[in-house]
């Protein structure tokens, strides 16, 4: 029999998630703060340098034991779920009757930040139980806090840890963001998802263009495209810049081929959370020419805007030479020439050398003899020799 406080958790947990759905989370599921169980297997994944240059998740591996490490009061987690699946439509990303040299954004990236969305909703989920419970704490989390926040979304009963890293829902597939509300409230936890629903599928693995899924549930961000065009803050790696094709943001490669995907039903804010379809395929041309002021303002309150121009220009430029489009040549000449940065000027050099044809040849020969940065230079005459 359950006692009174018991009861009490029981049904303050009802109604909050009933609250949490009127607040259009489409999943929602509470957590006892207890020690990860992935965390030795996330430690590991770090040792092995899987993580690149993501240096924080390093400087913060403590805090993503137990979330009492970033509220020490936590009683509760409350893990909510945001699905933008089936807000877009896969096939406009590949439309081939358009003569443009167009790039692609992931998904994802194609709306409003998710970060203040959800902050946004938490934040008046935080205010509804401390309507509820006058001493109630609670802490608002969104991607930005040191939080194994995937394994908090299986123990919530969201999914299973899919092969290709993502948590993938049986209702929304994995096209979802995850947040949390840390609480000192004592709420019921709900059921965890158990099964694996996998199986022998192995698209994800097969389809990945970079080999960075080098096994089921392992990632080696290093080689993935996601990593290499957000995070990644220095020169990407020769022989993974022609992989990258014309993704300039992200990567949706291995959920694109997700079956769990296809049949993900419409989560409870797609109207809002419609795909903005300038965002998810662009104009490479035109972006190559943007100012930063017009960086900012097209971007601004987008995740591109989180990672700067001269990150941004560096991968349009990858991908302008995977167009292999004569049509680049005379504007990525014209960058190699005048960047400012050198990071956007080798990769322009690489870009030239990759579409490789006379017209490319000669700019390249041209700008080799004015261009003082050693890497650059390097970089001019790595594009040279594959030319010969
Ligand atoms: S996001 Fe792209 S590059 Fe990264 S693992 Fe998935 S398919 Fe591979
Ligand atoms: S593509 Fe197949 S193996 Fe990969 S996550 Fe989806 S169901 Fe699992």
């Amino acid at each position: 029999m359950q006692s009174e406080t018991e009861m009490l958790a029981t049904s303050l947990t009802q109604q909050l998630i009933e609250q949490a759905k009127e607040l259009k989370f489409d999943l929602v599921g509470i957590v006892l703060p207890t020690d990860a169980q992935t965390y030795k297997h996330f430690s590991q994944w770090l040792e092995l340098g899987y993580a690149g240059e993501m240096e924080y998740m390093v400087r913060t591996k403590q805090l993503r034991k137990n979330p009492k490490a970033i509220m020490k009061e936590c009683k509760s987690v409350i893990v909510v779920g945001v699905s933008y699946a089936n807000a877009f439509n896969d096939e406009a990303r590949y439309d081939n009757n358009s003569d443009e040299l167009v790039g692609w954004v992931s998904a994802y990236a194609c709306r409003s930040d998710y970060h203040d969305v959800i902050r946004a909703r938490l934040t008046e989920l935080r205010e509804w139980i401390k309507g509820k419970v006058s001493w109630a704490k609670c802490k608002v989390c969104v991607d930005s806090s040191p939080i194994l926040e995937r394994e908090l979304a299986v123990r919530a009963g969201f999914g299973w840890f899919g092969k290709n890293t993502n948590v993938v829902s049986k209702q929304f597939g994995s096209y979802f963001f995850i947040g949390e509300l840390l609480t000192n409230v004592e709420l019921e936890p709900t059921e965890a998802f158990e099964r694996d629903r996998c199986g022998i599928c192995n698209r994800c693995i097969e389809a990945c263009p970079t080999g960075a899924l080098i096994s089921p549930k392992l990632l080696d961000a290093r080689r993935c495209i996601s990593y290499l065009t957000i995070e990644h803050r220095s020169a990407i790696q020769f022989e993974l810049r022609e992989r990258i094709g014309r993704w300039i943001f992200g990567c949706d490669i291995c959920q694109q081929v997700c079956p769990w995907n296809n049949k993900a039903k419409v989560g409870a804010t797609v109207e809002q959370w419609k795909t903005r379809y300038e965002m998810f395929r662009q104009n490479l041309l035109e972006l190559l020419s943007l100012s930063e002021d017009n960086f900012k303002r097209r971007f601004s309150g987008t995740p591109i805007a989180r990672i700067g121009r001269k990150r941004f220009l560096r991968n349009v430029v990858v991908a302008l030479g995977n167009t292999m489009d004569e049509r680049a040549i005379e504007p990525l000449a014209r960058l190699l020439c005048s960047n400012e940065d050198s990071l956007v000027r080798s990769h322009a050099a690489w870009a030239l050398g990759r579409i490789g044809n006379r017209m490319a040849r000669t700019a390249l020969e041209r700008f080799w003899k004015q261009e003082c940065d050693e890497c650059v230079r390097s970089e001019i005459e790595n594009a040279l020799q594959r030319m010969q």
